[in-house]
């Protein structure tokens, strides 16, 4: 991933510098109307990242200590952590093959009479199945969270991923397709829960510093309940607003390419991410599953790396991480397998078509020659 930043960003970041406010203020504020309103939620609240968005989120459920909240390991870590933050136990849950995500299937057999949430990830921006996932969980009185940090512009049944979300969570960190350096959001139908996330990322304060400083005469502020300092600044915000006036162009460009390796790609006979039959996806990684019988990840990133490819392991399994060990999970072999065969292949906006096959060439080669030495 490389992010697609120039002299826009460059100059709305200085404005910000240059107006004497930069600290969470205008143009965050304005930042959020513009994505909440591109994701088809009415209300957004900036936060300083997705993984403090995704506390805050399972924070405004009132969830807590002896609370079990269902989280796809397949996923970076921040997922099961966000619900770890507030004491409550993060309960791993299989996915399916075809697109990373959990679905109803995969989260029914973990539910218990302690599950409070289910949190979704939206995988590397392939839409996952909400509305399955909502009806399972709808009638236990269980919410469901969107982890949406990578599915900025992804699509759900012909909307936006983000429409209909109860509590959805995004990321701007540079790995993502839009960037402020690091940042999130927290994206809600809900004008109560939205309040709570605006006072949540701000000390608990019933004032903004913003709001005291526009308000004309002395305005004393009062700190309702112990909370976080998880702001943005403007200066991320100003940078935010140019990105997301790329978002359209940056995912047609992104679904050109992926379209360009769906073509050269099925010739090595790989398996690749591709729209699921419910959406479309950003393609915000672009993962394929290594063939069968080819050799580990780690020796087909050595080669490509030594043919001058930056490529990445696929998507993380949390619950065999360190810091998960001793957690306990039920099985979890898709997972297990989705992280050990997948690689992640470059893709950004500027990519040229040669740069591109050299990417397919270097694979091929990586591949075929690994596979000389297995056979011996
Ligand atoms: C990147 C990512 C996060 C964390 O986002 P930050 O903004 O870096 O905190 C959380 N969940 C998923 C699925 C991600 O890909």
């Amino acid at each position: 991933m490389r992010p697609l930043l120039g002299e826009e960003e460059a100059l709305a970041a200085a404005e910000a510098v240059r107006s004497g406010w930069v600290a969470q203020g205008p143009r965050v504020r304005e930042f959020e109307e513009a994505f909440a309103a591109s994701v088809g939620a009415s209300h957004g609240v900036a936060v300083s990242s997705c993984t403090t968005g995704l506390h805050l989120a399972v924070h405004v459920l009132g969830i807590g200590p002896g609370d079990e909240v269902v989280v796809p390991s397949l996923s970076f870590i921040a997922t099961a952590n966000s619900v770890r933050y507030t004491g409550a136990t993060p309960v791993f849950a299989d996915v399916e093959p075809g697109t990373g995500n959990l679905s109803a299937s995969t989260v029914e057999p973990v539910l218990t009479g302690r599950t409070r949430a289910v949190m979704v990830v939206h995988q590397a921006g392939v839409p996952a199945d909400v509305d399955a996932i909502k009806a399972l969980c709808a009638p236990r009185g269980i919410a469901v969270i969107e982890d949406a940090a990578c599915a900025a512009g992804s699509t759900y049944k012909g909307a936006p991923v983000g429409t209909n979300a109860v509590l959805a969570a995004w990321s701007f960190h540079p790995r993502k397709l839009l960037t402020t350096g690091e940042g999130g959001m927290v994206t809600t139908d809900d004008p109560e829960w939205a309040a709570r996330l605006r006072r949540l990322r701000e000390h608990g304060m019933n004032f903004s510093a913003a709001d005291r400083h526009n308000g004309g005469s002395a305005v004393i502020e009062q700190y309702l309940e112990t909370a976080f300092n998880y702001r943005m600044t403007d200066i991320q915000a100003a940078v935010g607003l140019v990105q997301l006036s790329k978002l359209d162009a940056i995912i047609a460009r992104r679904r050109e390419l992926a379209a360009r390796y769906h073509e050269v790609l099925a010739g090595l006979g790989l398996e690749t991410v591709r729209d699921p039959e419910h959406g479309t996806t950003n393609y915000q990684s672009f993962w394929v599953w290594l063939p069968e019988g080819a050799p580990d990840r780690r020796e087909v990133l050595a080669g490509l790396a030594e043919r001058g490819v930056s490529a990445r392991r696929g998507i993380m399994a949390s619950h065999l991480e360190p810091a998960y060990s001793g957690h306990g999970s039920a099985e979890l072999p898709v997972t297990e397998a989705f992280t050990a065969r997948t690689l992640i292949l470059p893709l950004f906006h500027d990519m040229t078509e040669s740069e591109q096959d050299q990417v397919v060439s270097a694979l091929s080669a990586t591949l075929h020659t690994s596979r000389l030495t297995v056979r011996g």
